[in-house]
């Protein structure tokens, strides 16, 4: 498959053309932003630790019944995936109480949020994604209700499975940050799943290993994303469902590990 003009650029990935129909190149590049962008570095090898962590959690989801746009890893950095007409959402799912929802309501940091809260964002950087309500979707027309619904019963899904892999790893997810796409009539995944997108604190010391140690000064980022990414992939693979294809998700090459790097298989979906 060749690469061809670039598509969209965003804060941290960038979107290609491809001579393939149906078929477009994500890469993840180095670079990182919080705030609205209003922090912004490149950071040596991050773009690779979340291309292989999102890769991982797609491969692992497919697995288990979540539609997705992900297809098969090229590189370290670049995915190729199906064409998807972006739903302007952000479907954030949350367990435990932290960030935004601290900020703007009385909750206790650290508290259990069950069932689990759903809060969807209008994805408008010019509008600093302002959060929407099922209404407002509609009248928006962002979606149907029929769509709606299953956006909130997939987000609710992967919620699950995301949160019982990375149990077994001893890591707690507090809360992360999806996007759906469509094709056809069917709803996908899209975006990327990755410790830009996700909140994950160690179970017994409830330390940070995401994106929150570069908003907050909270360490050294990248080897937080180092650790975190090994112990996700290396550790969680054969667990969930010890099959051959886990086992190769299990074995892709870690950044600085000296795990074995999975070769890009072609996928029929
Ligand atoms: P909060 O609303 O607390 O800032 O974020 C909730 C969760 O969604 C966090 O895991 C955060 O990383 C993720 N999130 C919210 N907005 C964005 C965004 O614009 N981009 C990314 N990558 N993640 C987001």
């Amino acid at each position: 498959m060749k690469q061809g003009k670039l598509l969209y650029a965003g804060k941290a990935k960038s979107v290609y053309r491809t001579d393939t129909k149906g078929t477009l190149i994500v890469e993840f590049r180095d670079d990182i932003t919080a705030f609205d962008g209003g922090k912004k570095d490149t950071l040596k090898n991050k773009g690779s630790y979340n291309a292989g962590v999102s890769a991982f959690f797609f491969e692992y989801l497919e697995k288990h019944g979540v539609k997705t746009h992900y297809l098969q890893m090229l590189d370290k950095n670049r995915m190729a995936v199906r064409t998807l007409s972006m739903i302007p959402l952000e479907v954030i799912v949350r367990n435990v109480a932290a960030g935004s929802i601290v900020r703007n309501y009385p909750f206790r940091e650290g508290i259990k949020l069950s069932p689990p809260v759903i809060v969807i964002d209008f994805k408008d950087d010019s509008r600093h994604d302002p959060m929407l309500n099922d209404d407002l979707i509609i009248a928006l027309k962002l979606a149907t209700p029929a769509e709606l619904r299953k956006i909130k019963k997939i987000s609710l899904e992967i919620n699950r499975l995301l949160s019982s892999l990375l149990a077994r790893q001893g890591i707690l997810l507090v809360d992360f940050k999806i996007e759906f796409g469509r094709q056809g009539k069917t709803i996908r995944l899209g975006d990327e799943i990755s410790m830009d997108s996700m909140r994950l604190w160690d179970k017994k010391t409830k330390e940070s290993l995401d994106k929150d140690v570069y908003r907050f000064n909270k360490g050294d980022v990248m080897a937080t994303y180092n650790r975190v990414a090994r112990r996700i992939m290396t550790g969680g693979a054969a667990r969930p469902a010890a099959t051959k294809k886990n086992t190769v998700a299990a074995q892709r090459k870690v950044p600085g590990s000296p795990g074995r790097a999975a070769k890009p298989k072609a996928k029929k979906r």
